[in-house]
């Protein structure tokens, strides 16, 4: 595997990560995970919009290779002959000899690779299980970082109950999943969690609300109780890998007749109208 380090591409085992890198030993940088179909980047601006947003908002400065970077991924891409996959990027504060505030000349590292990636079709088509958790996160999950353990823990626990996502409960109240936003859906209304600190504004969340202008629906976004999840006709998750996924069970108990729902799969045949117009066919 070819790895993009700054400005350079070079392999895997030439690439070290320096002990004192503060993303290592912090959490301390930022990341985003980007589609790759057909040999095309899904919504490449807004990822890039919202990396460069992170590291605003961190304060970390953006890294040598920056202003090259579409273009390296590019090549990333191509050498790797990845058609469809994701590309991850990272940029990390850089390294120094660990203290916790900010080091005075420590230049950001960045780096990326290409995976290979299936569609999970099984999943859209089918439906997902999802439990409830108490969204333990800090107040800044706005910000992309790489500090992701209440999201590890909250998927960990799905996982150990024959579930895939964790919906997390701060207060009372639906934010997002582990690794994905949320939506449900009642009658012709559609709710979602406004975007503020306490969700990752989603790029497959902005898209979708986009298409939903093609339906019936309409959007509301108004945070919403964990109460009222329980009895919406539908319920569904958003993320860069799952696209458009029902959820068909919460806590054990269906939502909806435990089927994928009229509207959730409106939205998803507009979601697959919309890539067949991107990829030439
Ligand atoms: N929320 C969280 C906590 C996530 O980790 C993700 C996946 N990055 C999302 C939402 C969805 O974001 P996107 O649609 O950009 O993949």
């Amino acid at each position: 595997m070819n790895i993009l380090l700054n400005d350079e591409i070079i392999s895997r085992e030439n690439v070290m990560v320096d002990i004192e890198d503060r993303g290592y030993q912090f959490g301390d940088g930022i990341y985003e995970m980007i589609r790759i179909y057909d040999g095309l980047l899904f919504e490449w601006e807004a990822h890039l919009e919202r990396l460069v947003r992170s590291a605003k908002e961190l304060m970390i400065p953006l890294p040598k290779g920056m202003e090259v970077l579409q273009k390296n991924i590019h090549l990333l891409m191509k050498e790797s002959g990845v058609l469809n996959g994701s590309v991850y990027i990272q940029i990390t504060r850089g390294v120094s000899p660990r203290k916790h505030h900010f080091p005075e000349n420590a230049d950001p590292v960045l780096t990326a690779y290409v995976r290979e990636m299936e569609r999970p079709l099984e999943q859209i088509r089918n439906g997902i299980k999802a439990i409830t958790t108490e969204d333990i996160r800090w107040l800044r999950v706005d910000i992309k970082s790489l500090n992701l353990l209440g999201n590890v823990l909250a998927k960990q626990k799905a996982v150990e109950q024959g579930a895939s996502e964790a919906i997390l409960v701060r207060g009372d109240i639906v934010t997002e999943a582990s690794s994905s936003n949320v939506f449900a859906i009642r009658g012709q209304e559609c709710f979602t969690h406004p975007t503020n600190q306490f969700i990752l504004n989603g790029i497959t969340r902005q898209v979708v609300v986009r298409l939903m202008e093609s339906t019936n629906l309409t959007l509301v976004e108004t945070p919403f109780t964990k109460e009222a999840l329980m009895e919406m006709d539908e319920v569904f998750i958003t993320n860069t890998g799952l696209e458009v996924c029902p959820v068909i069970e919460i806590d054990e108990q269906l939502i909806g007749d435990g089927m994928p729902g009229y509207y959730t799969t409106q939205l998803q045949k507009a979601f697959e109208t919309l890539l067949l117009e991107l990829i030439p066919q």
